[in-house]
Formats: C-alpha cells, sequence, structure tokens
C-alpha cells in the first residue's frame, strides 16, 4: 500500500476534501468503539486544529505534509491537558502536565491527534487484555487478542481509524501488535526517539515505535521524531533517511537467520513453513542467506524479563497514590501506600513489581540481576559478530499465530514465551522493523545500531520483489 500520508496532504491541498470533514470521518469511525481501541478520543483539540489548516487552505498557505493527518498515540504518552492512563486503574485519572517529545514533534509538523489507544498496562503484557479499558479486539478475527502491548494502536491503524499511531515497544510491544494486525511496526534503535514524555516501563529497553500501512508513512513519521533531546541523555543525532535512500536496495547482499528460533518444537508448524519458504523466496532473488547461532528462547526470556521487572519495580515505585495516581487512605502514611498500590495495580502489573524487587534484593541481586546484565553483554557481543558478516538478520515476529481473547490471561508463562523472538533484539537496543509478509503474525527485520535506514531499503526490496 502506498502512503496514505502522501494522498492525503494531495486532496487537502486540492481541496478534494477538508482537514474537518477528515477528523470528522475519522472521529466518527473511532465512536463506537468495536474493538476496544480507544481510551479517550481528543475531539476538541482535534477540531481545533482541524479548523485552522482549512484556514490556512484556504487563503493559499502552503501546507506541510503531515499537517492535518490524523494520528493516535497509545495512551502511555502525556499530551498536555489529556488523561494519560496507561490503560491502569492506578492512573484513570491522571492528566499530563506537559507534551511528550516525541508527540510535540509530530504536532509541530502539523499532524493532528485524535485517539488515545489501549494497550496492556504500563506496557505490561502481550495481548492487550490486561486493561482496565476491555481487551482489544484483533482487527481482522474479533475473537482474537490484537496483540500487545500497543494493541489499540496497531488495529486502529489497520482498520484505517488513524492513518499512522504511535505504540510503544519495550520488549515487542509495537511489532508484535504489528504482526497480528498485519500492518508495518518500527521499534528504532534505542536512543533514535526521545523517551521524554513516555511513560516508563523499562528504561534501558523503552523505544517510542511507528505504526503504518506503508514503508513511506513510516519513513516520514520515524524523521520527524528523531533526534538529539536534552531532556533524554540517552537520545542521539541522527540522519534523515531519504526517499532515494529507501528505493536503493543494491547494498544489501547477505543476510542472516537463527536457526534455533525455527528449530524447536515451540513453534507453530504453520508460521514455521511459511518462515522456511519465505527464506528460500528471497534466496531465489540472489541475496546471500546465512544460518546463524543464538541464544535459546529460555535464556532470551529470562534474561529480559529479570531486567524488564527490575526496571519496572523501580520505575512504578513513584506510585503510591501521594506524588501520583488514585490515592486510597488507610490508618496511616505506609498503609495508604500499601493500600493504592494493592488497590490500583493489575495482578500483572503487582507480580512484575514483585518479582522486580526480588531480582533486586540483597541475597539475589548477585545471581539474578548482575548475571542477567551479563547475559545481556553477551547478547550484544554477539549481535556484533553477527553484523560484521550479514546486513540484515531476519526473523518470525512471534512462534505463534494471535491466540483466542482469554487464553493468555489464564498462563502468563506462556504469554511470556510467547515473546522469545522480539526480546533479544530489545536487550541489544537493535533497530527491528515488522513487516506484514512471510508468516501469518509477520516477520522481523533487524540491523546493526543506528542502521534504521537498511531495515526500510530492504522492507522495500522485499515488497517488490516477493
Ligand atoms: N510483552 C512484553 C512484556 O510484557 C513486551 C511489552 C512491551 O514491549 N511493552 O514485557
Amino acid at each position: 500500500m502506498e502512503s496514505q500520508i502522501r494522498e492525503i496532504h494531495q486532496l487537502l491541498v486540492d481541496q478534494k476534501i477538508s482537514c474537518t470533514s477528515l477528523i470528522q470521518e475519522k472521529l466518527a469511525a473511532l465512536k463506537p468503539n468495536s474493538h476496544n481501541t480507544v481510551n479517550s478520543l481528543l475531539e476538541d483539540l482535534a477540531l481545533e486544529k482541524a479548523k485552522k489548516v482549512d484556514e490556512k487552505i484556504k487563503n493559499s498557505e502552503k501546507i506541510g505534509l503531515l499537517e492535518g493527518i490524523p494520528f493516535g498515540l497509545k495512551d502511555v504518552y502525556m499530551l498536555q491537558g489529556t488523561l494519560t492512563t496507561a490503560s491502569s486503574e492506578f492512573l484513570k485519572s491522571y492528566k499530563s502536565a506537559y507534551t511528550a517529545t516525541a508527540i510535540q514533534k509530530l504536532i509541530d509538523a502539523g499532524a493532528i491527534p485524535i485517539v488515545k489507544e489501549n494497550g496492556d498496562s504500563f506496557g505490561h503484557g502481550s495481548s492487550s487484555e490486561n486493561t482496565i479499558f476491555g481487551a482489544v479486539k484483533n482487527a481482522f478475527n474479533t475473537e482474537l487478542v490484537a496483540g500487545g502491548s500497543s494493541g489499540g494502536s496497531a488495529v486502529n491503524v489497520a482498520k484505517k481509524y488513524t492513518v499512522f499511531s504511535i505504540g510503544g515497544d519495550t520488549g515487542g510491544s509495537v511489532r508484535q501488535p504489528s504482526g497480528y494486525n498485519k500492518v508495518y511496526g518500527l521499534k528504532p534503535t534505542y536512543g533514535r526517539i526521545s523517551r521524554y514524555g513516555l511513560l516508563a516501563y523499562a528504561s534501558s529497553t523503552d523505544c517510542v515505535g511507528p505504526i503504518t500501512t506503508s514503508i513511506e508513512d513510516l519513513r516520514i513519521v520515524l524523521n520527524i521524531m528523531s533526534g538529539k533531546d536534552v531532556k533524554d541523555q540517552t537520545t542521539y543525532v541522527s540522519d534523515e533517511i531519504s526517499e532515494e535512500q529507501v528505493s536503493k536496495s543494491d547494498t544489501i547482499k547477505t543476510i542472516g537467520y537463527f536457526k534455533n528460533f525455527t528449530e524447536n518444537d515451540a513453534i507453530d508448524a504453520t508460521i514455521k513453513s511459511d518462515f522456511l519458504i519465505y527464506i528460500e523466496k528471497i534466496k531465489a532473488t540472489g541475496i546471500n542467506m546465512i544460518a546463524l547461532d543464538f541464544f535459546d528462547a529460555e535464556t532470551l526470556i529470562s534474561t529480559y524479563y529479570t531486567l524488564a521487572m527490575a526496571e519496572t519495580a523501580s520505575n512504578l515505585s513513584r506510585l503510591d497514590g501521594t506524588n501520583y495516581g488514585n490515592r486510597m487512605e488507610g490508618e496511616n502514611l505506609k498503609d495508604s501506600y500499601s493500600i493504592s498500590r494493592s488497590k490500583n495495580f493489575s495482578e500483572e502489573t503487582k507480580r512484575r513489581i514483585v518479582g522486580g524487587n526480588q531480582v533486586l534484593s540483597q541475597g539475589f541481586a548477585d545471581d539474578i540481576y548482575i548475571k542477567a546484565l551479563s547475559i545481556r553483554n553477551e547478547i550484544s557481543e554477539n549481535f556484533e559478530k553477527d553484523f560484521q558478516e550479514v546486513a540484515i538478520i531476519i526473523s518470525p515476529v512471534t512462534p505463534n499465530s494471535p491466540p483466542k481473547i482469554g487464553d493468555s490471561l489464564k498462563n502468563p508463562l506462556a504469554m511470556y514465551l510467547s515473546d522469545a523472538y522480539t526480546v533479544g533484539f530489545s536487550l541489544g537496543q537493535l533497530p527491528t522493523l515488522t513487516i506484514p509478509q512471510g508468516t501469518l503474525a509477520g516477520v522481523q527485520l533487524t540491523a546493526a545500531k543506528n542502521n534504521d535506514d537498511l531495515l526500510l531499503k530492504f522492507a522495500n526490496f522485499l515488497k517488490e520483489v516477493i
């Protein structure tokens, strides 16, 4: 599918549609909330912005490419004056005091935020069922989960309720729901986009991630949001990716895949055979395909969940009902903290806080937390070695197709294991892109740090040749 942004931009410039009618149409599509994607609609804000765009066009003023384009944002991004609930009971009534850098950059470019989107609360989950707003339903089959945690964002894009959406990816939360709903979802290199104003889950892997229906839209939105931000010291200066750069794929000659991802019993038979057929098709285009060794799923999952739980326990310690969140009074201050946290956090979030505090505590930290940090270093070294041989690593997004709504909640461990193919790249802080090709749940392309352009380029090549 070609760029929706460019198409809509042209319609606006040619005055074939008005921005107000465009926004009204999207809001009307979101209102019935048929897939539980909506936490809140930004109706007044959006219509006010649309009016200004229409006035500019009427006065024959030039408008930017993103001006008037409606987008959605996962309900973990601060947008001043709007509710930012993280899909949780705790922050059900919390209003943002400021705006996230990535979102501000989109707004400065003229894009119009229309909806705060549902997902797993605090990013905790892989199915968008761990939410107070009702399980998000898959865009193609409403009995199946949307994936998560950015399920609402992926479904809104797939259903065209938004032109693009901004999800958050800590261990796969943009890539996996994008795969489940057949759209493009990018986890950029860690630090390429500022995390300022993104509610923290695991700070060392949290990434702002755009979801779109085309590679060109991904390029446009990524360029706008990228860049150094003094408010997030992990950000760096990156080059803009040009349209021309993306259309030339001749530099990519060798790619790799992890043998052990497909050589185990956990992978669904159809996903496995589709993936193997897909890599044969890529080979047939003349590309060199190398089978690589990687860590097993159990090591990846336990390393990721150890670190993610430790970081989320630390990040969420500020939610005590006093500074932030829904306060519940106890007999004394300690009691109030305890009741507020026990009653307002979900079971899944509490499991992670308890687990995180455990791995960080004296007597356990050396054997668990510090060990996980050292395995993470080994994973990064492994990637550095791989990327001396190959330009891209290709993998399925998940070992399974989307489960039925309700199934993941019954077995948290099985849900954690379903993240086996996404979390390794998060630990490596590498750019990884889900494309709606190859398997039922898409495939992922990964490149070395700061080579996000290679992903778009190779995705474009695959779109044209396969
Ligand atoms: N499913 C993974 C988790 O629950 C990833 C979530 C995310 O990326 N926010 O931790």
